[in-house]
């Protein structure tokens, strides 16, 4: 019997569920770790909280008299809370979520000891930014980064510590964060979309972004998956034949959640509610073992760094129930991976959801610009949209098991499909009709009504309409949201200002306001048509007839990530100053690099698998059956033959097994030295990766998932997949 894997199991069973908080009021203790604004005013002057707001609500620099007050306020909340260190809490670009702490203490001139942390502290940290990926932004010389507080989010204490969000940014000025673009992409726009808003209502000075992901992730215990190599290191399986029973019945969605699963979800919860993430939403998935976290949508820049907190909170919380958490896009072959549905709308400082129909004809017409012009710019850049969301992982999960598509599309329904037609048969560029007016007002003013009705939510699109906001679901489960929210945004705003334009010189040649819009908005929604889809994403039609609509179909996501660097992306992200030059061909480089590495450790763990555990495993199981054949020769040599014909087989498939997968994992190894001793350029790496090594890791699991059949159960050296998928 195989030790690591039947010890393993033997844990499981031992596990009860712990239930590590007692009941609570979640409004009672809701961001009660969080240094809010309004907790601020407690420790700050007058002046000093009045000029922290408006750099709050407008922006604008802080500065160093302000800074000291506010590092004062921070440390006197952090300390009457036991709190001893402090870190500029910041998201590099592997995606993760970096901090250093300092310790509050400081030396006094008479030597005493103190506690100090003052506004060049709270301004600015310098992290060396050489250990995080840069894509070459640095010379020799300057290798450092700084790190600097993002007043839009306010400080929280985690696990003990004042994290402090920041921007992280070379010193040399460029970003090396999802935050610094993120933040530029918000203002474009608010600009953009307030200029918008002016034609209906002056009132609007500010309009945000709003964000409401829903996280989907799988459990596993932690004893199996410590016998699991490829999920340790990994994140996925790179081997295992499905289990007999997965997902078929349709049992797990919205099934009872698992006592122990419970107790997890429940402290997760609570550690969320005292962070002032408001997770609200949480059920099984699809898969067995998958499950989804869902909160209260906020401003979209703190609904990142929320994403980002409960990433690393659901992964602390999740050991002391005796589970690791997987984030990967398809920790297993054959069953749903997850996501990161991105819900995104916009939203006026006098409380109008952009994205809502309203309750009149001008209303509802600022919501057809914003549909629209939304509608229109995945149009203009859906290859860029496309470019956001890729990445290793993700490449397994699209397009397969009820995942969106690789191909980007927006889904409106049916009944906004009717009103987009009717606006473009009706309207035209010579002058309506007083009745003409009247009817196409009055069948605007109704969408309300339709909209109420509309129940159909299409589940196979990327981009669907979802009755009050648009749902990017292609965005994968261990993605930061910002790489998404930078474009959606960026994108959009461009959209938004075009539109402005366009709608702002008819008005100068005469043409009256409402005319002008609609005579802008018939031109794209005929150009939208070729990004509108309403049919089954998942169909092969749709792959051929998307094909014919020029859009991107490629499964690859290297190349989909070159989109980040074609003329229309270069001009769309310098024009407005969300980019540099420098800073995406950096950022390019680096989601290469990240893609590289990953194929690299993915392709050598395989390969050690495959040589140390599954090989000397089939060969033990092969010599077990060579010796009952040759025993059942010696006792009976006359029917040997046709007695031991299922042993002979087994032991012909194995060899065969064996002998297909020393080959290929040769293979792989050499096309791996190839491309690292001949290829000197990481994007180059990449792509020789993708194209040469990337198909190994298919080739060489069917073979030992096809042992995995064959061999004893008893001494097969890893959980398998029933094993992994059900939790006790
Ligand atoms: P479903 O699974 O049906 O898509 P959920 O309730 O799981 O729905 O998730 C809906 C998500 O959409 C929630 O996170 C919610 O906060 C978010 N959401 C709702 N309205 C908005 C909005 N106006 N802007 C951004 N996100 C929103
Ligand atoms: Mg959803």
């Amino acid at each position: 019997m195989n030790k690591i894997r039947f010890s393993a199991l033997e844990e499981l069973s031992k596990h009860t569920p712990v239930q590590n908080t007692a009941p609570y009021y979640p409004s009672d203790l809701f961001g009660c770790d969080v240094l809010t604004l309004d907790k601020m005013q407690h420790y700050l002057s007058r002046e000093a909280y009045k000029r922290l707001k408006e750099i709050m609500d407008e922006g604008g620099a802080i500065d160093r008299t302000l800074a000291d007050q506010v590092a004062a306020a921070m440390k006197t909340w952090a300390l009457g809370k036991g709190v001893t260190h402090y870190t500029h809490w910041f998201h590099p670009l592997n995606g993760a979520t970096a901090e250093k702490h300092d310790g509050f203490i400081d030396l006094q001139p008479n030597g005493d000891i103190c506690e100090n942390f003052d506004g060049r502290m709270l301004v600015q940290q310098e992290p060396d930014a050489s250990s995080f990926p840069n894509g070459g932004i640095r010379n020799t010389f300057e290798a450092r980064g700084y790190t600097a507080w993002d007043p839009g989010s306010p400080a929280f204490i985690n696990n003990g510590t004042l994290c402090i969000p920041t921007v992280f940014v070379a010193y040399t000025g460029e970003a090396l964060d999802y935050k610094t673009p993120l933040i530029k992409a918000l203002t474009f726009i608010d600009k953009a979309a307030t200029d918008i808003c002016q034609y209906f209502d002056k009132d609007v000075r500010r309009v945000i972004a709003t964000l409401g992901w829903e996280q989907e992730y799988f459990l596993v215990d932690e004893a199996l998956f410590n016998a699991r190599p490829d999920l340790k290191l990994c994140g996925r399986t790179l081997m295992g034949h499905s289990a007999a029973k997965d997902q078929q019945l349709e049992d797990h969605y919205f099934g009872a959640i698992p006592e122990r699963v419970n107790t997890f979800m429940d402290e997760l919860e609570y550690t969320c509610h005292r962070l002032g993430i408001p997770v609200k939403t949480r059920h099984n998935e699809v898969a067995p073992n998958q499950f989804e976290l869902a909160p209260i949508f906020e401003e979209a820049n703190l609904a990142v760094d929320h994403n980002q907190l409960l990433m690393s909170t659901m992964k602390r919380i999740a050991r002391h129930h005796h589970f690791r958490v997987l984030l990967h896009e398809k920790p297993y072959k054959g069953i749903n991976g997850s996501g990161k549905h991105n819900n995104w709308s916009l939203l006026t400082d006098t409380g109008v959801n952009l994205l809502s129909p309203g309750k009149n004809p001008k209303s509802n017409m600022q919501f057809l610009i914003f549909l629209v012009c939304t509608t229109k710019a995945v149009l203009e850049h859906e290859a860029l949209f496309k470019a956001c969301i890729v990445s290793l992982g993700n490449e397994r999960r699209l397009g397969g098991d009820e995942a969106p598509p690789v191909i980007m599309s927006v889904f409106l329904g049916q009944q906004l499909d009717a009103i987009l037609n009717e606006i473009e048969q009706k309207v035209s560029n010579r002058k309506m009709s007083p009745d003409e007016k009247t009817e196409l007002k009055l069948n605007v003013g109704k969408i309300p009504e339709i909209m109420r009705d509309n129940t159909d939510r299409n589940r196979t699109s990327p981009f669907a309409f979802t009755g009050n906001r648009f749902e990017f679901r292609a965005v994968g489960s261990s993605a930061n949201c910002g790489a998404a929210m930078i474009v959606l945004n960026t994108a959009v705003a461009e959209q938004l200002t075009v539109f402005k334009q366009e709608t702002d010189t008819l008005i100068e040649q005469g043409v009256k306001k409402d005319e002008a819009i609609f005579q802008v908005l018939r031109q794209y929604i005929m150009a939208c048509k070729v990004i509108r889809f309403e049919g089954n994403g998942y169909s092969k039609e749709w792959r051929e007839e998307a094909a014919r609509r020029g859009l991107s179909t490629g499964n690859s996501c290297i190349e989909s990530l070159r989109a980040y660097l074609s003329p229309k992306s270069r001009e769309l992200f310098t024009k407005y100053g969300i980019f540099s030059e420098q800073e995406l061909e950096a950022r390019f480089e680096i989601k290469n690099e990240i893609y590289l590495k990953k194929l690299q450790i993915e392709s050598r763990v395989l390969g050690d698998l495959a040589l140390n555990h599954i090989l000397p495993t089939a060969i033990h199981y092969q010599n077990t059956l060579i010796n009952n054949v040759q025993g059942l020769k010696d006792i009976l040599p006359g029917e040997y033959e046709s007695i031991s014909k299922v042993q002979l087989k087994a032991i012909r498939e194995i060899s065969a097994h064996i002998q297909a997968i020393c080959t290929l994992v040769d293979e792989m190894t050499e096309a791996r030295k190839q491309a690292n001793n001949n290829i000197a350029g990481i994007v180059e790496r990449a792509e020789a990766y993708s194209v040469h090594v990337l198909p190994y890791l298919d080739t060489i699991r069917y073979h030992i998932d096809k042992l995995e059949l064959l061999v004893d159960d008893d001494i097969w050296p890893l959980p398998k997949y029933r094993e992994l998928l059900f939790c006790k």
